[in-house]
């Protein structure tokens, strides 16, 4: 580990986050706090880009021979149609939010997914097992779709997926259904389910500026021991997570998500392991 502070010079191999908008993000705070950590000559910037020039955008990823860029709202699916190669993690989600510039061929992953289930095995119960669990997924969207895939190849008894529009649970479900038992229901049928093991909110309902807002009652489903996760991160404790530490539950916050998404994509990057905590601390001293 080197803590040397490795200025960009004549060699320096540029990185990037490519979104619109893209000014509030903190991954070039966390990924130059772990290039340094690292002692990896190498930069991470924010590049705003508009939909209509993300060809370019990709194209330049290549003519200046990038590592690799992250990928956020709104570009996660259309950058698919000018990579080079879709790994499966990327065809599974049906998005991307890395890109690998492996000697000129741009590969697309999704880490989102496999950073959540990361996230949730480092940051809750030591030896957390999710075999025997049975997960309440609240939402099917973007997000969930990644996460239910992720936790389903950890082979959880159950998934259990509840939407406002219950069609999409219904449509999500079925696929996740292919790999571990998984039902899609409404919101308005959660009060008829019996407790679950673990419940995720991976809507943006919580999320900054309407932080009163929950996205279910947890004493619903919820009780001491049971682990509530939120993939909202700002706040950094959102009401349902709040409403859940008030009965007992253990609370798993959605910044692990992020700093965790991102150390899989270090990790695609580089093929060494990320530094976590150094990520983590450069995150939460920028949002303090
Ligand atoms: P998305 O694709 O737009 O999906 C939004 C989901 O939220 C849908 O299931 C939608 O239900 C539901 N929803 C929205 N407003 C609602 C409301 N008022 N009441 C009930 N349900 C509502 O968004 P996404 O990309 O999945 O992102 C979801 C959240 O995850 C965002 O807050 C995002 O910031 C967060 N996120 C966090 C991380 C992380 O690293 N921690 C990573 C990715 C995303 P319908 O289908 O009925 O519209």
């Amino acid at each position: 580990m080197s803590t040397e502070h490795v200025l960009p010079d004549s060699n320096t191999v540029m990185y990037g986050v490519f979104g619109d908008p893209v000014r509030h993000s903190k991954s070039p705070v966390m990924m130059n706090a772990a290039f340094r950590e690292m002692g990896i000559n190498a930069a991470y910037a924010a590049f705003q880009v508009a939909p209509a020039q993300l060809a370019a955008a990709v194209n330049a990823v290549r003519a200046l021979k990038f590592g690799g860029v992250n990928v956020t709202i709104p570009h996660k699916v259309a950058i698919m149609n000018y990579l080079d190669e879709i790994d499966d993690s990327a065809q599974t989600a049906g998005a991307v939010n890395t890109v690998v510039n492996r000697d000129g061929r741009l590969i697309g992953f999704n880490t989102d997914g496999i950073g959540y289930v990361r996230s949730l095995l480092a940051e809750t119960n030591a030896g957390l097992e999710l075999h025997s669990k049975t997960i309440l997924l609240i939402g099917a969207g973007g997000a969930a779709r990644g996460v239910a895939f992720a936790l389903a190849h950890e082979r959880p008894k159950r998934i259990i997926i509840a939407n406002r529009t219950r069609e999409k649970a219904a449509q999500l479900a079925a696929e996740v259904g292919r790999i571990a038992p998984c039902d899609g229901i409404g919101l308005t049928d959660l009060a008829d389910i019996n407790r679950v093991d673990i419940a995720i909110n991976t809507t943006s309902v919580g999320m900054s500026p309407h932080v009163d807002d929950l996205p279910a009652d947890p004493a619903l489903f919820c009780g001491p021991g049971s682990i509530v996760s939120d993939l909202v991160y700002n706040p950094l404790e959102t009401k349902w997570l709040r409403a859940a530490k008030e009965l007992g539950a253990v609370q798993h916050f959605g910044l692990g998500m992020f700093i965790y998404q991102g150390a899989c994509a270090l990790e695609h990057w580089t093929g060494r392991q990320a530094p976590v905590d150094t990520m983590r601390a450069a995150v939460v001293r920028s949002l303090a």
